[in-house]
């Protein structure tokens, strides 16, 4: 069966390694833990068709790997992230901050306050995930594709800009040639 969507939005998961790209990238497409994640080697793929907002959206998530860095030196590294993020792909991207591992609050290192501050700064949507639990992952990347649909709406991004990273899917394509081709018989008929 083939699939049918009105989007197609490219998402990049980067951060340090071992934050949990990868698991919070299973926990989306599998709904589970995936509790052998070895190191990833350049870049991996997964994809899943979502509904947002009366909209079929395919999200092709792009997994990256990391420098090695750990505990709050991940959160240091955030300034680096988003820097290269904003001049190598488009300076009106959507981003998220995961703060994940929510799970282990006892070692935690950053308060939710601290890094909530750091994402208003920044211009960026912030929630606490864990990909153990599940808890805010499936939140996390709807609420992103939400914001870009209305990005979408509002005109802010533009689907057939090269590079933009998001494109139509084959349902609007078919549904603007279908008005295309409506408003042409509409034009052969009228006689003014
Ligand atoms: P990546 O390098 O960013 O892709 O990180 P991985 O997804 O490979 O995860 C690194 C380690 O963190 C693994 O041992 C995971 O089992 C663990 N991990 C990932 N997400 C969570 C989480 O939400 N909670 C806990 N407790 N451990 C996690
Ligand atoms: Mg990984």
């Amino acid at each position: 069966m083939s699939e049918t969507y009105d989007f197609l939005f490219k998402f990049l998961v980067i951060g340090s390694a071992g934050t949990g790209k990868s698991c919070l990238l299973h926990q989306f497409i599998e709904t589970k833990f995936k509790q052998d994640s070895n190191h990833t080697i350049g870049v991996e793929f997964g994809s899943r068709v979502v509904n947002v907002g009366g909209k079929t959206v395919k999200l092709q998530i792009w997994d990256t790997a990391g420098q090695e860095r750990f505990s709050r030196e991940t959160y240091n590294a955030l300034t680096n992230w988003l820097t290269d993020t904003r001049t190598l792909a488009s300076p009106n991207i959507v981003i998220i901050l995961c703060g994940n591992k929510k799970d282990l609050d006892a070692d935690r290192e950053v308060t939710f306050l601290e890094a909530s501050r750091f994402a208003q700064e920044n211009d960026l949507m912030f929630l606490e995930t864990s990909a153990l639990t599940g808890e805010n992952v499936e939140e996390a990347f709807l609420k992103t594709a939400r914001t870009i649909l209305n990005k979408i709406e509002s005109g802010e991004l533009d689907p057939e800009r090269m590079g933009s990273g998001i494109q139509y899917g084959d349902a609007s394509l078919r549904q603007q040639r279908q008005h295309r081709g409506s408003t042409a018989q509409t034009k052969q008929q009228c006689n003014c």
